[in-house]
């Protein structure tokens, strides 16, 4: 098997993200939890998105750990590699997309590397290089106050040109608009001028499609889930990928009992789990004793394990906004939320232990923890429970056949679990 698409991705979620508009744009896909071992066996996929978390390490690190990822895609098949960076291109002037992406382009013998992290769908367009979120240039944006990677320069030209060692050019929205052949052309020109990678204004999803065909002829390029739409759909227009991608994936059901964890205090999540209450038995932890070192975990094991084979059942740690502030007054935020969620990973290593194949997991570190502890070494993506969140099917996992269903907290509808629970057979 040969792919048609590798993406190395500076973060677990982008990943997902990715993953999950690779397969609805028609690319059978599997997202991988880093580096994969070289014994990996691969279902048939088009695509393989490994996921790092190499966004805000040291950049060296980030530049070691994307070369072994490009290696590994390149050792498969894959022509083109897409470094896939936050759509709100979070990063520093000393990383990690410019040395990440030099590092990449050396090896991969490209003149010039296309950038956009344009994702139209999200509110990310980028015009005369200056990235916008929503109706705002991004140094007006909350992102001028985040905690790792404050955006100060929506001038994405600038913005890369300050972390990267070779000169950033710019294609303007009034050349991608004429299509393939026009940025060609003006690629041609500034790769003459001794750039060797530029931004690339989009506004529209046929922007990324025009970006898309064009980066096909080009073994690297550097942009967020929109210009994954671009090379998607040029590949499948090249003939790539199948209209159903994620269909097959359900074909063979996983059977056996179900569950589901939720560690997110959302508001959604709190509504979802008190739907939930009428569809299955439900447990609810209690955060002081996990904190205080009781076995909290074992204890609804037991309680699981009378239930299990009776139907599916939810375990939350959730509370409201109220009891979360008061605990986290009592033991401190980090070492409350560390403890939990090592308490949710304790469950659900007890819970494959007790059978169960197919585990719902709510809350973004709730789900993290789970799958870092299950040892998972990659999923492939399934049809859409809800926006975003799509059925996952593990690959290469110890326990065989698995069903997850991993979701941020405020994602999903009402009725979330008894969703998922029904597309995950
Ligand atoms: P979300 O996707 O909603 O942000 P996360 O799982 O990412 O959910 O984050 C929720 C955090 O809250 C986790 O660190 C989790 O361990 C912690 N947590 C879960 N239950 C409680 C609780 N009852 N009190 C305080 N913190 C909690």
């Amino acid at each position: 098997m040969k792919l048609a698409l590798g993406c190395i991705a500076d973060d677990y979620t982008g990943a997902a993200d990715l993953a999950n508009t690779l397969t609805r744009a028609g690319l059978r896909t599997v997202q991988t939890i880093g580096v994969p071992a070289d014994e990996l066996k691969l279902p048939e996929v088009d695509a393989v998105v490994v996921s790092l978390k190499s966004r805000s390490i040291e950049a060296g690190l980030a530049v070691s750990r994307s070369q072994a990822a490009d290696k590994w895609l390149r050792g498969r098949g894959a022509d083109h590699v897409l470094f896939k960076v936050c759509s709100t291109f979070d990063s520093t002037d000393v990383g990690n997309i410019g040395p990440v992406m030099d590092a990449l382009r050396g090896s991969s013998g490209d003149a010039i590397v296309l950038v956009t992290p344009a994702f139209p769908e999200t509110g990310r367009t980028v015009y005369q290089g200056n990235l916008f979120v929503g109706a705002v240039p991004l140094n007006e944006s909350p992102l001028k106050d985040h905690p790792l990677n404050p955006m100060h320069d929506s001038n994405l030209v600038r913005v890369l040109a300050r972390q990267s060692k070779t000169k950033i050019g710019l294609v303007d929205l009034a050349t991608v608009v004429r299509g393939p052949e026009a940025v060609r052309a003006r690629l041609a020109n500034l790769s003459e001028e001794g750039i060797g990678a530029a931004i690339i204004d989009a506004v529209f999803d046929r922007d990324l499609e025009t970006i898309g065909e064009v980066s096909l002829n080009h073994r690297l390029s550097v942009g967020a889930s929109g210009i994954g739409l671009g090379l998607a759909r040029a590949l499948v227009t090249a003939g790539g990928g199948r209209k159903d991608a994620a269909g097959k994936t359900m074909e063979a059901p996983v059977g056996g009992p179900a569950a589901c964890l939720a560690g997110s205090c959302s508001q959604v999540t709190l509504q979802q789990i008190a739907n939930a209450e009428e569809m299955m038995a439900v447990l609810h932890l209690d955060p002081d004793r996990i904190i205080t070192g009781q076995d909290e975990a074992r204890r609804a094991l037991a309680w699981a394990a009378q239930r299990i084979t009776e139907g599916p059942i939810l375990i939350a740690s959730s509370a409201t906004p109220d009891q979360v502030a008061a605990l986290q007054s009592r033991h401190g935020r980090d070492a409350a939320g560390h403890a939990i969620e090592q308490a949710m990973a304790d469950i659900a290593e007890g819970l494959v232990r007790l059978g169960v194949r197919r585990l719902v997991v709510a809350g973004g570190e709730t789900s993290g923890a789970v799958v870092d502890r299950l040892g998972i070494p990659g999923f492939l993506v399934g049809a859409e429970i809800a926006a975003g969140v799509p059925v996952l099917r593990a690959v290469g996992a110890k326990e065989g056949e698995m069903s997850l269903a991993l979701k941020s907290g405020n994602f999903g509808g009402p009725r979330f679990f008894s969703d998922a629970l029904d597309l995950m057979h």
